[in-house]
C-alpha cells in the first residue's frame, strides 16, 4: 500500500502554478528563492523583517496564498484576513511594542509597490498622524 507524502505528484506543474500564481519579490522568499529575516511562519502566512525599515521594529506578515491587496479580497478570505492581523498583533507583542501601527496599502497611488497583500507592523518610535 502507498504511504502518504507531501511530495507533489508533479513537482515541476507544481513549481510553474506556483509561480504563475505568485510571482512577486514576495513570492521569490515564499518558495525561498531569496532569503528574508522571519520573525514568524506557519501554514497560512509568514512574517519578515522589512528590508528597509522605517521605524525600530518594521516586519511585514504576508499570506502565502498570494491576494493583490485588499481590493482583490472577497468573503471567502474573512478568516485569512483576520489571521494575518492576530498574527501582526503577536509579532508586536513578540517585538516587545505596546504601541504599533499596521499599515496595508492598496494600490500604486496609495504607495503599494509589491502586489502580494501584505501587513505592515510598524513601532519602536513616536508615529505622527495622520500619515503622508
Ligand atoms: P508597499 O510599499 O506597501 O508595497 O511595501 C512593500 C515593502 O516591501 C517595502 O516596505 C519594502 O521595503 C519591502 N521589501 C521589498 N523587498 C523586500 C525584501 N526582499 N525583503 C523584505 N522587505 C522587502
Amino acid at each position: 500500500m502507498a504511504e502518504p507524502t507531501d511530495f507533489p505528484a508533479d513537482p515541476a506543474a507544481d513549481l510553474a502554478a506556483d509561480l504563475a500564481a505568485n510571482d512577486t519579490i514576495f513570492g521569490r522568499i515564499l518558495r525561498g528563492e531569496i532569503p528574508c529575516d522571519p520573525v514568524h511562519a506557519d501554514d497560512r502566512c509568514l512574517a519578515f523583517r522589512d528590508v528597509a525599515p522605517q521605524a525600530p521594529v518594521h516586519i511585514l506578515v504576508i499570506p502565502r496564498r498570494r491576494l493583490v491587496n485588499l481590493l482583490e479580497a472577497g468573503p471567502e478570505d474573512a478568516a485569512l484576513l483576520g489571521h494575518l492581523l492576530l498574527v501582526a498583533a503577536q509579532v508586536a507583542r513578540q517585538q516587545g511594542l505596546t504601541a504599533f501601527r499596521t499599515v496595508i496599502n492598496s494600490g500604486a497611488d496609495a504607495g503599494q509597490t509589491v502586489f502580494h497583500l501584505h501587513v505592515h507592523v510598524i513601532g519602536g518610535r513616536d508615529l505622527a498622524w495622520p500619515p503622508g
